[in-house]
């Protein structure tokens, strides 16, 4: 008989956030695969648990998801946990699931805390849908064309993000997302909680003065609400812009702009026209 491959939640900073069941499995599989085996054993020995360790992090997950499977195929029951919160959610996972899978080994899920959830609940933005993007690009063109494509997303916005990048986003987000309702989520269940509420341009301004803003952060924008974020007020060039860098054509990018705007494609120019200073 295979073992059972179990994806086993950790806390996001408060230790105490751990399930009783997430204790018990770290104590009964045969080995725990960790995203840092020193990372994890200090929650290990906090709990008292002596469960072998071995490594298994974005380097080497394809030859360990491997030599994992043959073990699960042994017989061995294995957890994967990463550094934080739930495996395979931005964190390795998803590869050993896929191979288990392939492999007939049965996979249970362990559920606990999760950032991305832990900072939309708390958010007070709309929890009905909600689009997880995980983290944005780090180089700026591709950031830009990243939030053009998830404009039109009618769920709440969900990224995890770099304290260093923090400001640039809000900058990034508020020019081609358009003003809207939008939370930075830091260093949740932590000493120095923070949840901040605003716009968008005033989530903004904040993070561009506060160089305090470490630790650790997820950023939530409120969806395109119909008729408030797309009106006509909005500006056409800023579209017209927007999608020519997404790689559109003028005139392709003049027609979408217009129908966004709800404007005939002749109102819409002759807005750009005046909006760039023509008559
Ligand atoms: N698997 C994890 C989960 O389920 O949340 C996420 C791992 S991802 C590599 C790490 C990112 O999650 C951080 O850079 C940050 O954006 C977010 N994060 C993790 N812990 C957090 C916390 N306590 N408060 C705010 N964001 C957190």
């Amino acid at each position: 008989m295979p073992g059972t491959l179990y994806l086993v939640a950790t806390p996001i900073g408060n230790l105490a956030d751990i399930t009783h069941r997430a204790l018990q499995v770290l104590k009964d599989v045969d080995l725990i695969a960790c995203e840092d085996t020193r990372h994890t054993r200090k929650l290990l020995q906090h709990y008292g648990i002596n469960t072998k360790t071995i490594s298994y992090h974005e380097h080497n997950e394809q030859q360990r998801a491997a030599e994992l499977i043959e073990q699960l195929k042994q017989g061995k029951d294995i957890a994967v946990v990463s550094d934080a919160g739930t495996p395979s959610i931005s964190d390795p996972g998803f590869r050993l699931v896929r191979a288990a899978i392939e492999n007939e080994v049965a996979v249970v899920p362990v559920p606990g805390p999760s950032a991305l959830i832990s900072a939309l609940i708390a958010a007070g933005l709309p929890t009905d849908e909600f689009f997880f993007a995980g983290f944005l690009p780090a180089r700026s063109h591709a950031r830009r064309a990243r939030l053009g494509q998830l404009r039109s997303v009618p769920g709440t916005l969900i990224f995890y993000e770099a304290p260093h990048r923090l400001a640039t986003t809000l900058t990034d987000a508020l020019e081609i997302l358009g003003e809207r309702d939008a939370v930075v989520a830091r260093e949740l269940t932590k000493l120095h909680e923070e949840i901040r509420r605003g716009r968008l341009s005033e989530l903004a301004a904040h993070y561009a003065k506060d160089e305090n803003a470490r630790g650790e952060i997820v950023v939530l924008i409120d969806r395109n609400v119909i008729g408030e974020a797309i009106t006509a007020s909005q500006s056409v060039a800023t579209l017209v812009d927007q999608y020519e860098q997404d790689g559109m054509d003028h005139r392709a990018a003049l027609k979408k702009a217009a129908r966004e705007l709800r404007l005939s494609r002749a109102e819409a120019y002759r807005k750009l026209i005046s909006e760039r200073g023509g008559t």
